[in-house]
């Protein structure tokens, strides 16, 4: 996630760099997959980093988000009506909460960023509706991501996707690009006009993210300046996936 600004330019990746972040996004996956395991009432926020750290590390990769910006922890932990950029430490997460689970993977210079929303042992029907939304929302910008495409096309897909179910799109935190850096050109909001902006081409990589709210779009940060909180404080979840642009259907390289 990154603050909106303006865009720059934007690098195409050849086959072989690809083929890194390929590697990178398929440790990722495994990691997530490993986290989604521990998640369960009586476990802290703080255990989940450290399952991270020790995942990424035995798989020869290392968090991309310990210091970025002067991030404190290694992954993103957000619970409840946290949006992103929550800190782990002594939460200890209880049945019905809701958690994203956002991870970076940096391997031989090159990133792959992911993330996942899931329930904490039994959780309400709303919160159920609001991460398979979330989740359809995802899956619906990749769909959208072709050669020959337009950025927008990606950012109105999501948007459609989420309003038809009655769930707002953060406007202030964004997908990116990525590659050898976390955050590159372009940013890709989750809202925006089909037709317009950049033309997608194959070698492009991005990182789609889409956050949905059950309430207001709106969002406020919290008092330790980086955790992201609803205005309202309803819920919120958050996928991600990082892709490549191909010839055909995009390429999810954080799929496991
Ligand atoms: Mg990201």
């Amino acid at each position: 996630m990154q603050p909106i600004r303006e865009e720059i330019g934007i690098i195409v990746k050849s086959a072989q760099e690809i083929a890194v972040m390929r590697e990178a996004g398929r440790i990722l996956a495994a990691v997530i997959a490993a986290l989604v395991k521990e998640v369960r009432p009586g476990v802290t926020t703080g255990e989940l980093d450290s399952v991270a750290v020790r995942e990424l590390k035995k798989r020869g990769a290392v968090a991309s988000f310990k210091g970025y910006r002067g991030f404190p922890a290694s992954i993103c932990t957000s619970v409840n009506e946290e949006v992103v950029h929550g800190i782990p430490g002594g939460r200890v997460l209880k049945a019905g909460d809701i958690i994203s689970l956002d991870v970076g993977a940096m391997l031989n210079g090159f990133h792959a960023d992911a993330a996942v929303t899931l329930g904490v042992g039994t959780i309400s029907a709303d919160a159920q509706k609001l991460i398979a939304a979330t989740k359809g929302a995802l899956e619906a910008g990749i769909a959208a991501a072709r050669n020959g495409a337009r950025l927008g096309d990606v950012s109105a897909a999501i948007q459609a996707y989420a309003e038809s179910r009655n769930f707002s799109v953060v406007r202030e935190y964004v997908g990116h690009g990525i590659g050898r850096d976390l955050h590159e050109d372009p940013q890709v909001p989750n809202f925006g006009i089909a037709g317009e902006g950049i033309l997608l081409k194959k070698g492009m990589t991005m990182a789609l993210e889409p956050m949905l709210n059950a309430g207001v779009w709106r969002t406020r940060l919290a008092d330790n300046k980086w955790t992201v909180l609803t205005a309202d404080g309803k819920l919120s979840a958050h996928f991600e996936h990082t892709i490549a642009i191909t010839e055909s259907v995009p390429e999810i390289l954080t799929m496991l």
